[in-house]
């Protein structure tokens, strides 16, 4: 646990590039101005990046209009932006420690999650939708009267994307992948803790052929740069990801200008809910995974571990012991399962929330403060004793923070587990097929985990009920948010008139 305290790793590259990516163009930002994007190892920078606002995103807009009106690449076959797709994912594999070294430098995470979860999955997500570009078709419909009536599923237009930090190039795949294997063009604003990847990448699609203005990439900050592309005029749809209350003034700032359509992935506080029948040890270790994976900075986390009352003491005894062992330090550094927090606003709240578990009562079984004296870093902490009304139990922390609960019996926690207003994922742990059916059918949310938990694939899809969300992201679902459908109706005969 003392990695913490040795020398920052010096990463094994330069940052390339650190201006907007608008009409296939690096240029800076129209006010000339930059931010500085930190390493959460240490909290100094690692760069000045070019900050973008309202004029960027206009400009931006404006290159991605007409390369949607314009072409080439709405006027290009499927099966051309297919190719275009794998290509640029062909390069993002090869570029893969590239890419996740920046990762791992600008958010802190695990550099092998980063090299060996994170850029592979985006590959995959690309390929995936790749696929799908030249098998989007639409129907022929059998209307009454003689009629020919066919459905063409034709792309929006010009989608904005709003992406979060604590994945930001899965986010960036979830986002581009299905946007522009249905022929959209892009405006994507990256979160301001993180701009270095997303923008490397972006170059690599370019490389693959990707048409100027197809695929443009802004630095900056949410109320600035995001919200213009949340009220601009000319954008024609606008997906988010990112806390419940951003998404709510993205959802109002959409409708306040011109009614685009709205995809949101929001927050969660997801149960993680251990049966009697359970195997303890498994459920200790998917439990720990659930919550600490990612620093705990899943919007999926499984925050609320819910345990049968017969198999509480074991399972708390154990899940203790896993935290203590849970290795913590230079997320650069081999064997490390924890890096640092993303910065010093969200490791500030997560102290206050461990402040709060404690002052209200729940028992603080270890961690609960922060690691060394550079960085964000926080050590692994288990709160055991957790009642539902405490703040720990529901809000979303977004950090190493367990939570573990106690419950009787099915009944009771299944309306435990649906009493928030999060409905984003569950995890359940049992032999019982009859007890899975149960709680997978009455639980409120968009995924259910049986017996594992984060099982991401890029055809499964993934969002929330309740306030986690409004849609749906990856496999076939995401096509949806990317299309537009016209019906086309035409006379058998010429009519009479
Ligand atoms: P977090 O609290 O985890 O940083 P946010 O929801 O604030 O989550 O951020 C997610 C994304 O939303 C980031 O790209 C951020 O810049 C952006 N964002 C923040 N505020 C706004 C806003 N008012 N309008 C549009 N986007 C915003």
């Amino acid at each position: 646990a003392s990695a913490a305290l040795e020398e920052p790793i010096k990463p094994s590259i330069q940052v390339e590039h650190t201006q907007l990516l608008i009409g296939g163009k690096f240029v800076d930002a129209a006010s000339g101005k930059t931010f500085p994007t930190l390493d959460p190892r240490t909290g100094e920078a690692i760069a000045h990046v070019a900050e973008g606002d309202s004029e960027d995103v206009d400009r931006a807009v404006v290159a991605a209009r007409r390369a949607f009106d314009e072409g080439p690449w709405t006027k290009m076959t499927a099966y051309e932006r297919q190719k275009i797709l794998l290509r640029a994912a062909d390069l993002i594999e090869k570029h893969n420690d590239e890419l996740a070294t920046l990762e791992t430098w600008d958010n802190g995470k695990p550099y092998a999650q980063a090299a060996e979860i994170e850029v592979p999955m985006f590959v995959r997500l690309i390929r995936y939708y790749a696929g799908w570009a030249d098998k989007i078709h639409g129907l022929t419909v059998p209307a009454d009267g003689s009629y020919h009536v066919q459905t063409l599923h034709e792309p929006i237009g010009v989608a904005g994307q709003i992406i979060p930090w604590n994945f930001p190039l899965l986010m960036f795949a979830w986002k581009v992948g299905p946007a522009l294997a249905c022929g959209n063009t892009v405006v994507l604003k990256t979160a301001e803790q993180t701009p270095l990847s997303a923008l490397y990448a972006a170059r690599l699609f370019h490389e693959a052929g990707l048409p100027s203005g197809v695929l443009n990439v802004i630095s900056g900050f949410g109320p600035t740069a995001g919200a213009a592309i949340a009220s601009h005029m000319d954008v024609d749809k606008v997906a988010f990801t990112g806390s419940t209350d951003t998404g709510k003034i993205v959802l109002e700032l959409a409708a306040k200008s011109n009614l685009k359509t709205v995809t949101l992935e929001l927050g969660g506080k997801s149960p993680f809910i251990v049966c009697e029948d359970a195997d303890v040890d498994q459920a200790v270790e998917a439990a720990h995974f659930a919550l600490f994976f990612n620093q705990g900075q899943c919007c999926c986390a499984g925050s609320r571990t819910f345990v049968h009352e017969n198999i509480y003491d074991e399972f708390v005894e154990k899940a203790k012991a896993r935290a203590l062992k849970r290795v913590v330090g230079d997320p650069f550094k081999g064997g490390i399962e924890q890096g640092p927090q993303i910065d010093s606003e969200q490791f500030e709240k997560i102290l206050k929330y461990i402040r709060s578990g404690v002052e209200s009562g729940a028992t603080l079984e270890t961690g609960g403060e922060r690691l060394g004296d550079a960085g964000f870093y926080i050590k692994p902490t288990v709160f055991t004793n957790v009642q539902d009304n405490m703040l720990i139990a529901k809000d979303e922390i977004f950090g190493p923070v367990q939570s573990i609960l106690k419950f009787k019996d099915l009944d009771e926690v299944i309306r435990r587990a649906n009493n928030t207003r999060y409905g984003l994922a569950a995890g359940v742990f049992t032999k019982n097929i009859a007890t899975a059916n149960t709680l997978t059918r009455a639980l409120r949310v968009g995924t259910v985990w049986v017996n594992c938990f984060d099982t991401f694939d890029a055809a499964i899809p993934f969002g929330g009920y309740k306030m986690s969300g409004q849609g749906r992201e990856k496999g076939i679902y995401s096509l949806k948010n990317y299309l537009q459908v016209k019906a086309v109706v035409t006379p058998l005969e010429n009519p009479a008139w």
